[in-house]
């Protein structure tokens, strides 16, 4: 069911998306999260779709779409398959809004055709072993050389689409100050630049998460988006679109879950009646597309006045971080209670939503954890006075 406010161009999205991930996805995913691959060729038909610059303006060759389309995108793929949802987040969200809006012409001309047409997949470097929560204690350093040029070495780490990528927008301090942070374009292949093993993960294993490392990487000045010391503004901007599309996966996943559980309460037989006839599997029932509706309402909430420009700074990362707190909470709970409602059947491979659920614990740390999301949203309610994470 579409939210009210849904326009017929995003209604069309969502019956696209849809469709490409039951002819796309939807084959692939259980043997692609046995072996931890990744469906190369359904990410370049996203690129065929239109889709992998979903909100770049449309003189960049993107779709001019916004927020709430790329949460439509990621429901309604994450319903099917989360990993590689997961992994179009990092693609399009990440690395190509960020350049959509931060980056200069020149350098939106230079990498963005080829991100958008999918010939190359993008990430982000933020994370380091050191520093997950607390993102600018990073210790990776860019230092400016005599010719304007910049060396950067250390290391980033948790990087979806790291060990798979072809360009990475990465943060790495230039002065002493935990602000001084700087971001640049990496790409594949520049010397000292390289992807360090990829991580085995209990969900999400369709989407390849590493490491980069940068011993002496030379990376030209025409490479720094931005001013010197001047990214936390933008970082902390484009985790709140992160916050708010990856959301969409949590909904997605959510919704999946209880449509196989209503069903097979409908199905399954015990003591001669469906076991939906109990009241205890009916009351889990209730209160999961409950639980998914509210989350909807709010995401959807939160993707819209982002779109429309009603909040700004501190009040609109409070949003984000309301959207996708719960959202996270509730896609782990509600896989949780399909899990119980197939008994047996939903330990097992058998049916998606044991894998929904490996899926769905990893948006309560991905994109700023639980704990983190509540700091943010408390610390907009009593000031940074009275909360602060130092
Ligand atoms: C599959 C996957 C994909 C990822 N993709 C990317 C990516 O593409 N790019 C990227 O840059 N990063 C990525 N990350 C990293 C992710 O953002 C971090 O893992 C996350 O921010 C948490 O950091 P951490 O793992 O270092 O945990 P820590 O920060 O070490 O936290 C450990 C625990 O302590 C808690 N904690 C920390 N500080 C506080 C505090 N002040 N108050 C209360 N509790 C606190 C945390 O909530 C958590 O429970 C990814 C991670 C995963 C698992």
């Amino acid at each position: 069911m579409s939210i009210w406010y849904f326009s017929e161009e995003e209604k069309m999205l969502a019956e696209s998306v849809q469709s490409y991930a039951q002819a796309h996805l939807a084959p692939k995913i259980e043997h692609l999260d046995e072996i931890e691959g990744f469906n190369a060729e359904a990410f370049k038909k996203l690129g065929e779709m239109g889709l992998l610059g979903i909100t770049v303006p449309e003189e960049f060759g993107g779709a001019g779409m916004g927020a709430v389309a790329a949460t439509i995108a990621m429901e309604e793929m994450a319903s099917v398959d989360a990993a590689s949802t997961l992994s179009y987040l990092a693609h399009s969200i990440l690395c190509v809004n960020q350049l959509g809006s931060s980056a200069s012409k020149e350098q939106k001309l230079k990498y963005l055709p080829k991100l958008i047409s999918g010939e190359h997949i993008g990430g982000m470097g933020m994370s380091e072993p050191g520093s997950g929560s607390d993102a600018l204690g990073m210790l990776t350093r860019a230092e400016k050389q005599s010719d304007g040029n910049y060396k950067i070495n250390g290391s980033k780490s948790w990087i979806t689409n790291g060990p798979n990528g072809d360009i990475f927008y990465c943060y790495a301090k230039t002065g002493p100050n935990k602000k001084d942070v700087s971001s640049f374009i990496i790409e594949k292949g520049m010397p000292g630049f390289t992807t360090g093993k990829k991580f085995k993960k209990m969900g999400m294993r369709a989407s390849p998460t590493g490491e980069l490392w940068f011993s002496d990487v030379m990376v030209p000045a025409a490479n720094r988006v931005g001013e010197e010391g001047s990214s936390v503004k933008s970082m902390m901007k484009n985790l709140d679109i992160e916050r708010i599309t990856i959301s969409g996966i949590s909904l997605g996943i959510a919704r999946s879950c209880i449509e196989i559980a209503t069903k097979y309460s409908q199905e399954r037989k015990q003591f001669n009646k469906p076991i939906g006839a109990f009241q205890q599997i009916q009351e889990r029932l209730a209160e999961a597309t409950s639980w998914y509706e509210a989350c909807r309402a709010l995401t959807y909430q939160a993707a819209k006045t982002w779109d429309l420009g009603l909040m700004t700074g501190r009040e609109a990362s409070m949003m984000a971080a309301k959207a996708k707190l719960q959202s996270a909470q509730m896609a782990t709970q509600v896989s949780l209670d399909a899990i119980q409602i197939l008994g047996g059947y939903g330990y097992t491979r058998e049916f998606a939503v044991e894998r929904h659920m490996r899926d769905a614990k990893l948006i309560e740390i991905g994109a700023g954890t639980n704990e983190i999301l509540r700091i943010i949203i408390a610390r907009q309610l009593l000031g940074s006075d009275v909360v602060d994470t130092q």
